[in-house]
């Protein structure tokens, strides 16, 4: 049975549900399932999706220029980052959602768009950090 690219990269996108993988992550879990792919045709074909409106870019650091993508579900959500790990978790706020909306009244604004992005160390990083420590006490 023949997989094609775009298939094979739905795929991987759609195990992750709710995750968001990067190019190379896509590009590595190919690899595993034996689906050798060019990192040309994954970006190409990430490149499509986005077009398409099937999946949404996200570009968290701009100095180090990783892009993540995952599944577009339409439903708006703010992100947290680790900055060790760069594991990202999603999570929507009321208050904070409407406290923008607030802000951007009070400037005279008519808010279309926003994007909120937390950057921080994730627990499991903060529970490696702990154990070198007691590791070189
Ligand atoms: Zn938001
Ligand atoms: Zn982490
Ligand atoms: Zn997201």
């Amino acid at each position: 049975m023949e997989t094609t690219p775009r298939l094979a990269i739905l795929k991987i996108l759609e195990l992750g549900k709710g995750k968001h993988v990067s190019a190379e992550a896509i590009y590595r879990r190919l690899l595993k399932k034996n689906i050798p792919l060019p990192m040309s045709t994954v970006y190409r074909v990430l490149g499509q999706f986005e077009s398409a409106g099937i999946v949404q870019r996200h570009i968290f650091d701009a100095e180090r220029s990783a892009s993540v993508f995952e599944l577009n579900n339409k439903v708006h959500h703010d992100h947290m980052i680790c900055i060790t790990c760069g594991s990202v978790s999603h999570f929507v706020d009321k208050k904070i959602e409407e406290r923008q909306l607030t802000i951007a009244k009070n400037l005279g604004f008519e808010l279309t768009d926003h994007s909120l992005n937390m950057y921080g160390v994730c627990c499991s990083c903060v529970a490696i950090d702990a154990a070198r420590e007691s590791v070189s006490e």
